[in-house]
C-alpha cells in the first residue's frame, strides 16, 4: 500500500490500520488542507490593528478621568479575514451533531429539526427585548403559555416554573420550592436523600440549598433499594431525589411506592426528569407521586446545546408545590385553564386560587427565561403531535435496546438481566487486558469517527460506558457505530497496545485534560 507508485506520490493515509499517519511530515504542519491553527495571541500582535482610526488629538482634555487606561491592554490586532479564518479553522476541529452520530450518555443528543431554527428565528419571537411594553410581547407570552400547558399535560402536574436557564438550574428550583413548602409548614428539614446511581448535580444542588446530602444504596439490578429508602426516612428528611429513568438507563419500576413512603414520611419527591426522552408520551410523572421535576427542554424537546448552552429547564410541579414556584409562574386553576402568573397579577391570583397569600420564594431569573429555546421545543412538540412524541419515546428505547443486544457478547453488560434498557445502553470495563480502560477504548473510537458515549458515569459501574443513541438515528448509522465499537472492543479485550496512544488521527492525541482546564495557555502576551 506504501510504496510510491510511478509518479512518486504515495497516500498520506494507508488503508490498513498501523495507527500512524503514513506520510512525511509536512513543512507547515497542515495536513491537506486541514490547516494547523495557532493561538489568536500567536497569530495577532499588540501593535496591529485591524482597523484605522485617526490619531488622538492629545491637547484635548480627557473626558474619561480616573476610568482612563493607564497599561496597554494587551490583546492582539486582527483584521477581520483574518479573525473569520481564525475562528472557521477553529470550528472545522469542532465536532457536533450536523456532523455524525453522537451517542453521549444522558445528554440526548439527537438531531434539532430546522423548522425549529426558522421559527424561531422569526423577528417577533428573535428580536423580542426584556424590557419592551407587555402590551407589545403578548404574541410571545402565548407561546410560553402554550409551552407551558404542553408540559402539564405531558407531565400530568399541576404547574410549571418556566424560568430556569438548564437542568441544574431546574433542581435547584425544584429543591427551592420544597423549601418553601416546608418552611412555610414551620420547619424546613435537613436531609435530602439521593440514590448513588444520581446524576452529580442532583447532590450539588440539594448542598448548595443548604440541605445535607445522604447516599441510599442501589440494588445489585441497578435500581433504587426500596426497603434502606423507607428505613431512613423520618422527620429530618425533607426530599428524596430520584432520577426516572435512572443513569443505568433503567426505568424505576418502585417509583408510585418510592413517593408514597415519601409523603407519608411528610417529605417531597424531586424527580430528575433530564430522561424524559425515554418516557414522553407513555408514563405522566404526576401519577408516580412526583412534586418536582426538571425538564431539559435542550434535550427532550430538541434545542441545540452542548459546549455549555444554551439550555432551558422548566420546573413542573405538584398541586402541593405549585403556590410555591417562582414567579413568573405558570399554573392551572380549578376549572383547568392554566394562567402565565406575571409580578402585577401574583397577589391577586394567590389569593383566589391558592386560597392565601402569596408564597412565591422570588425569582429565579430576570425576565422570563429563554425565549429561543422556548420557541423550537413548542415548535418540535407541535410537529410531532402528541402521537409523534409518544414514538419518539419508543424509538430512542428501541435504538439503546438494539445497540445493547448487539454488544452484549463482547463487552459487559452489568444490567442486561434486568429487563430491557430505556434510552440509553450502560457496559463497563469487566474483562479489558494489558492495562486498557475505558478511556483509551473511547480514545479508539475517535479515530474510527465516532464522538464517545459518556464515561465513568455512573459512578455504580466500573469503567461505565453509557451509550445515548437517541431515536433520530437511522438503522445504518447504529450499524456502522456498532461495527466500530465492536472492534474497538474487541482490541481493548485483546490488550492491543496501539489503543494506549489513540488517537492517531485527531488533530490533537491525548490532552492533559485536567491541566487544561485548570492551567489553560492562552499565550497571552504580557504587556511588560
Ligand atoms: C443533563 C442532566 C442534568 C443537568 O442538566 P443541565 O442542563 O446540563 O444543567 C441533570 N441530570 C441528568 C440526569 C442529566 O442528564
Amino acid at each position: 500500500m506504501n510504496a510510491p507508485n510511478k509518479s512518486g506520490w504515495k497516500p498520506t493515509m494507508p488503508a490498513g490500520t498501523d495507527g500512524k499517519f503514513g506520510g512525511p511530515a509536512t513543512t507547515t504542519g497542515n495536513k491537506a488542507l486541514m490547516l494547523e491553527e495557532a493561538l489568536i495571541f500567536e497569530i495577532g500582535t499588540t501593535e496591529t490593528t485591524g482597523v484605522d482610526l485617526p490619531d488622538v488629538d492629545d491637547s484635548a482634555p480627557s473626558r474619561l478621568g480616573k476610568f482612563a487606561r493607564t497599561d496597554e491592554i494587551g490583546l492582539p490586532g486582527l483584521s477581520e479575514p483574518q479573525t473569520v479564518r481564525h475562528y472557521t479553522r477553529l470550528s472545522r476541529q469542532n465536532y457536533g451533531i450536523d456532523l455524525g452520530f453522537f451517542p453521549l450518555g444522558s445528554c440526548t443528543m439527537k438531531h434539532n429539526p430546522r423548522l425549529n431554527e426558522k421559527v424561531a428565528r422569526m423577528p417577533g419571537f428573535a428580536d423580542v427585548h426584556p424590557l419592551q411594553p407587555v402590551d407589545t410581547v403578548r404574541g410571545a407570552l402565548g407561546v410560553i403559555n402554550e409551552l407551558a400547558q404542553w408540559l402539564i399535560k405531558l407531565t400530568g402536574m399541576h404547574g410549571v416554573a418556566m424560568s430556569p436557564k438548564a437542568g441544574a438550574h431546574g433542581e435547584l428550583c425544584g429543591i427551592l420550592c420544597i423549601r418553601a413548602a416546608l418552611e412555610a409548614r414551620g420547619n424546613a428539614r435537613e436531609v435530602v436523600l439521593v440514590p448513588e446511581s444520581a446524576h452529580g448535580t442532583n447532590p450539588a444542588t440539594a448542598a448548595f440549598a443548604g440541605y445535607r446530602v445522604e447516599n441510599i444504596p442501589a440494588t445489585e439490578g441497578g435500581r433504587v433499594d426500596l426497603e434502606a429508602l423507607k428505613a431512613r426516612l423520618g422527620p429530618d428528611v425533607a426530599a428524596v431525589m430520584i432520577t426516572n429513568p435512572n443513569t443505568c438507563g433503567l426505568f424505576e419500576p418502585d417509583m408510585r411506592a418510592i413517593s408514597d413512603a415519601v409523603h407519608e414520611a411528610g417529605g417531597f419527591v424531586y424527580c430528575d426528569g433530564a430522561n424524559f426522552n425515554a418516557i414522553v408520551g407513555r408514563v405522566r410523572p404526576g401519577d408516580l407521586g412526583v412534586d418536582a421535576m426538571h425538564i431539559n427542554l435542550h434535550k427532550t424537546f430538541s434545542t441545540p446545546h452542548g459546549g455549555g448552552g444554551p439550555g432551558s429547564g422548566p420546573v413542573v410541579l405538584s398541586e402541593a408545590l405549585s403556590p410555591f414556584g417562582p414567579l413568573p409562574y405558570t399554573a392551572r386553576t380549578a376549572d383547568g385553564v392554566v394562567h402565565l402568573v406575571e409580578e402585577e397579577s401574583a397577589e391577586e391570583f394567590a389569593k383566589e386560587h391558592f386560597g392565601g397569600p402569596l408564597q412565591h420564594f422570588g425569582r429565579m431569573t430576570a425576565f422570563h427565561g429563554q425565549m429561543g429555546m422556548y420557541t423550537r421545543a413548542l415548535t418540535y412538540m407541535l410537529s410531532h403531535g402528541a402521537d409523534g412524541l409518544k414514538q419518539v419515546a419508543e424509538d430512542a428505547v428501541l435504538n439503546a435496546n438494539y445497540i445493547l443486544r448487539a454488544m452484549e457478547d463482547v463487552l459487559h453488560a452489568p444490567y442486561a438481566d434486568s429487563g430491557p434498557c430505556m434510552h440509553e445502553a450502560l457496559f463497563g470495563d469487566a474483562g479489558f487486558e494489558g492495562g486498557l480502560s475505558t478511556l483509551d477504548l473511547a480514545k479508539g473510537l475517535i479515530d474510527e469517527g465516532f464522538h464517545p458515549m459518556t464515561v465513568y458515569f455512573p459512578l455504580v459501574v466500573h469503567g461505565a460506558m453509557l451509550v445515548e443513541p437517541t431515536e433520530t438515528e437511522s438503522k445504518a448509522a447504529i450499524d456502522q457505530f456498532i461495527t466500530a465499537f465492536r472492534s474497538v472492543a474487541e482490541r481493548a479485550k485483546a490488550g492491543d497496545e496501539s489503543l494506549k496512544a489513540a488517537p492517531y488521527y485527531a488533530p490533537r492525541s491525548r490532552l492533559d485534560e485536567t491541566m487544561a482546564a485548570r492551567k489553560p495557555h492562552l499565550g497571552f502576551i504580557d504587556p511588560e
